[in-house]
């Protein structure tokens, strides 16, 4: 039944990050008629609160080591103290700039932008506002959010969206986990000049090359982090300058501020999933290969799925969705060899199993081959921590894994997952004629 005052849609969107405004976008372009709910800002974590300011801020923090390179290039440049209050302020301009580049690109392919936060009536029908909409489809594309874990003071902390709303970065942080989000933000507030006390109860980032992991910690530890391993947040409290944690080791740590980075999950609070019937997994959506969940014309994209959380990911997540759907060429995303980045400083970027998953998955049928060494781009200053490339063989020498840490390395892996993706030997690599001098060409000539 037709309530009087539903609009009714091809397909219906929760959600304008990065899965949600492709999926629509790309169904709009097939002809259907398509609404997007979002109840923040379109662009959702990635262009709001997460990749993209976030690299502004990786390249804003690097600024100062370029700086302090200055003198051994003939450029004598004084000591400075970045203006951090400056930084933000440029970073939110810029995010302002895409959400309205965003928010045009919907309008022009002719999508539909309800504005709030939607929540199930039944299987058909969300209630956003005061307005109900009908989608023939819908797709639930709400993402994910910081986790705040229970401890004791555990609200007087920062989460990462809350980084890129401060005024300015404070003058000490202890940032609180071992992941992406941890160590890229302990790289960046260290590289903008801020005491940086990094606590992590495992290990730094975890599913990585371990070799490669090392030396990404090598290189924080030459910039002045302090990296404390083995311990875990019992409480947090407020002190007269700020904020003292608690430690499991009985010890405390005292800064102007707390980041918990202790990982993110769905954002399904508010949905009313029981209504529409969808099923959940803890705290996710589970779908099939068509991006469908349990019920048939309700699917999910992205984070909320929790599979791979990056948003190239889920991207082609929403257009394989769309294209499936609305268009003429069904097709699957292809989650195997994902290549991801961690932007911290120096940079880690992999494609394909690392040493430990390969040996766990292959035995001693694997080879490694690595390189280490300072770049060209140091050897005047005489500072800086070295490069580490490695490739991970597996049968016949095939490139199972391919990892490096340094200067320009998402880049150069970009490229590298092409060649993985096609199934590339070591024989392969080899017989590429090196380009020099750069960094890269290590991996067409080590042994
Ligand atoms: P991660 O899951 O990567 O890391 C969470 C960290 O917090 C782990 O070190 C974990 O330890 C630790 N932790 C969890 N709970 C506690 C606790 N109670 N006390 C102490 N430590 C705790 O999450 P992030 O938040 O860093 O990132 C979330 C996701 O966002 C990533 O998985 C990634 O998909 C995406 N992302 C991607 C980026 C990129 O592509 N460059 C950048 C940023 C985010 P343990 O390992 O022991 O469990």
């Amino acid at each position: 039944m037709v309530h009087q005052d539903e609009r009714c849609f091809d397909l219906v969107v929760v959600g304008a990050g990065s899965g949600g405004l492709a999926a629509a976008k790309r169904a709009a372009s097939h002809g259907a008629s398509v609404a997007i709910v979002e109840g923040g800002r379109v662009g959702g974590t990635c262009v709001i609160r997460g990749c993209v300011p976030k690299k502004l801020l990786v390249y804003g923090s690097a600024v100062g080591e370029q700086l302090a390179d200055g003198p051994s290039y003939g450029w004598p440049v004084p000591p400075v103290a970045p203006q951090t209050h400056v930084l933000l302020d440029h970073v939110r301009r810029e995010v302002d700039r895409l959400n309205g580049i965003h928010e045009a690109a919907l309008n022009r392919a002719g999508v539909v932008l309800v504005r709030g936060w939607g929540r199930f009536l039944d299987a058909q029908r969300l209630l956003v506002g005061e307005q109900v909409l009908r989608g023939e489809t819908i797709l639930i594309a709400v993402g994910g959010q910081p986790v705040r874990p229970h401890l004791p003071g555990a609200e007087l902390a920062l989460v990462s969206d809350d980084l890129f709303l401060l005024e300015r970065f404070p003058s000490s942080m202890v940032i609180i986990g071992g992941g992406y989000i941890a160590c890229e933000f302990a790289c960046i507030l260290r590289g903008l000049g801020v005491a940086v006390t990094q606590i992590v109860r495992r290990q730094l980032l975890r599913g990585f090359d371990r070799g490669c992991v090392a030396s990404v910690e090598a290189g924080m530890m030459e910039k002045g982090l302090v990296v404390r391993k083995g311990v875990s947040p019992q409480a947090i409290s407020s002190t007269t300058t700020g904020r003292r944690v608690e430690l499991s080791d009985g010890s405390t740590v005292e800064a102007e501020a707390v980041l918990l980075a202790t990982g993110r999950t769905p954002r399904l609070d508010g949905l009313n999933l029981a209504a529409a019937g969808v099923a959940v997994a803890g705290p996710r959506i589970p779908v099939d290969g068509d991006q469908r969940t349990n019920v048939a014309h309700i699917f999910a994209v992205g984070d909320v799925t929790d599979r791979i959380n990056l948003t190239p990911v889920a991207v082609d997540e929403g257009r394989a969705f769309a294209d499936s759907r609305f268009g003429q060429t069904p097709r699957h995303t292809d989650h195997s060899l994902v290549a991801s980045a961690v932007f911290t400083q120096p940079e880690l970027a992999t494609v394909g199993l690392s040493e430990e998953a390969a040996r766990q998955r292959h035995g001693d049928q694997v080879r490694v081959c690595e390189a280490r060494f300072r770049s060209l781009s140091r050897a005047l200053p005489k500072t800086g921590s070295p490069c580490h490339l490695k490739l991970v063989l597996g049968l016949q020498e095939r490139v199972l894994g391919c990892h490096m840490v340094g200067e320009h390395s998402a880049e150069i892996i970009q490229m590298a997952a092409i060649a993985l993706g096609m199934g590339a030997t070591k024989a392969d690599f080899d017989r590429t004629m090196a380009l020099h001098p750069s960094i890269s060409e290590e991996f067409v000539t080590m042994g």
